[in-house]
């Protein structure tokens, strides 16, 4: 799996903090619900691109996943004790704020200590070879 996705979890606890600063209320099962809410995924995606008000309804384009790489790159088992799922991360913090009712908060902690710890599977940030 690629290096990036080291740097990505951290950046994208941080989206999902300052999304969550600007609309006070949780959304599930959409990314955005009227002008106060926003599920995490909305809220990373806010907090990256700092988006209009009006969203409700709206969807997000690819961009996010395209930026973060590791959300389509890398399978993560759910945090939840019990819960067997596996599946990428993008798919899995949805699943998490929607199916376990996270809030985006715990969501953003969640992925600050998922590197290194979290699942077992973690190992830390390698250097990448540079070859010229
Ligand atoms: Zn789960």
């Amino acid at each position: 799996m690629s290096e990036r996705e080291h740097h990505g979890e951290k950046e994208l606890a941080s989206f999902i903090r300052a999304g969550a600063q600007r609309r006070p209320d949780q959304a599930y099962g959409d990314y955005f619900r009227g002008k106060s809410a926003s599920c995490a995924l909305g809220a990373a995606y806010e907090g990256m691109y700092r988006l209009p008000q009006k969203m409700d309804g709206a969807h997000p384009t690819r961009d996010l996943d395209w930026f973060f790489d590791c959300l389509e790159g890398t399978v993560r088992r759910c945090p939840v004790e019990g819960c067997k799922k596996r599946l990428v991360l993008s798919a899995l913090i949805v699943h998490i704020n929607d199916g376990h009712r996270w809030s985006r908060e715990q969501i953003a902690t969640w992925l600050e200590s998922v590197n290194g710890k979290a699942n077992g599977a973690a190992t830390p940030a390698a250097t990448p070879p540079l070859t010229p």
